[in-house]
């Protein structure tokens, strides 16, 4: 089967790419599948989003579509930045690094005890006769008072992970997609969709 990722990032295409070949199915971009349209992330949770996104690529293609949401929630400010995550900071905001050190700044006052959060992402899946597949996975962490770490993007810089003792950016490549939240959400999608399809090979 073939499956369209309603994503032209590379990050994540890599990702979902080896993940769901596992299930036999052939992933392609959806650059691939000549899908040009920019969905309007304009949900107010992850799973909203994650609908959206993959809605509006099947719509565009006509083939089944997976997409994902994803984001950071910091404890300390209620949850921000979630589905602003990508945008965080408005237009002043024009890098990832500004982003994050704009999260940094909003942070300055937070207690090093009271510096909690989790990566949220959340794997939906459409087909055009009406199936609809959707997981959570969530990775909790620290968000620290500097950057440490060159490898992954966004918030991976400041993102502490107790278990293994140094940032998301610090990580190998290959461990952080062992352990993350979009391998979480794709673990659990994949047992969703072994128990609920007919389409994988089992
Ligand atoms: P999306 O592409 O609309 O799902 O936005 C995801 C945003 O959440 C990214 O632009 C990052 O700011 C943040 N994010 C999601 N996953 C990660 C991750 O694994 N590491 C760092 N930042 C992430």
């Amino acid at each position: 089967m073939k499956l369209v990722v309603a994503s032209n990032n590379a990050h994540k295409l890599q990702e979902l790419r080896a993940i769901l070949s596992t299930l036999g199915m052939e992933v392609v971009s959806q650059r691939e599948a000549g899908v040009f349209v920019e969905p309007v992330e304009n949900g107010a949770t992850f799973e909203e989003n994650s609908y959206i996104k993959a809605k509006t690529v099947m719509d565009a293609c006509g083939l089944p579509t997976v997409a994902d949401d994803s984001g950071l929630m910091v404890d300390a400010l209620g949850g921000e930045p979630g589905v602003f995550s990508a945008r965080y900071g408005g237009d002043a905001c024009k890098s990832d690094r500004d982003r994050l050190e704009y999260l940094l700044r909003r942070m300055d006052d937070v207690p090093d005890e009271k510096r909690t959060a989790r990566f949220v992402s959340v794997i939906t899946m459409l087909t055009p006769d009406g199936t609809k597949i959707a997981a959570r996975g969530e990775r909790p962490g620290i968000i620290l008072r500097e950057a440490h770490g060159e490898n992954g993007f966004g918030y991976d810089p400041v993102f502490y992970v107790q278990e293994e003792g140094c940032t998301f950016a610090q990580l190998a490549p290959e461990r952080k997609n062992q352990i993350s939240h979009r391998a979480r959400a794709l673990e659990a999608f994949v047992r969703k969709i072994r128990e609920e399809n007919e389409y994988v090979d089992k």
